[in-house]
């Protein structure tokens, strides 16, 4: 085993190319008190899906929620993040 390689080793972070420069610029702008964001990409927009939706009457009846609080931006490129009030370190 002396002088073999190991397999798997620790790699050092790389620097931050510009989308995600782009990414930790907008996650560090300041936001109103309480005010959802999230997290991975710093988008504001929240996303909430229901099941089972109908229409009686010309009126909406609930159905069951599915995702309550979810980045919408991140849901497009298929990645479910729940959205924090407050920015939490992510390394
Ligand atoms: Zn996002």
């Amino acid at each position: 085993m002396a002088g073999k390689k190991p397999s798997l080793q620790l790699v050092p972070p790389s620097e931050p190319d510009a989308l995600e420069k782009t990414r930790q610029r907008v996650r560090a702008t300041p936001r109103p008190d309480g005010m959802l964001q999230c997290n991975r990409c710093g988008s504001r927009t929240v996303l909430n899906t229901e099941n089972g939706v109908t229409v009686k009457n010309g009126r909406r009846q609930a159905g069951t929620k599915i995702e309550t609080d979810v980045c919408a931006d991140c849901y497009k490129r298929g990645v479910i993040v729940t959205m924090q009030p407050a920015l939490k370190p992510t390394n």
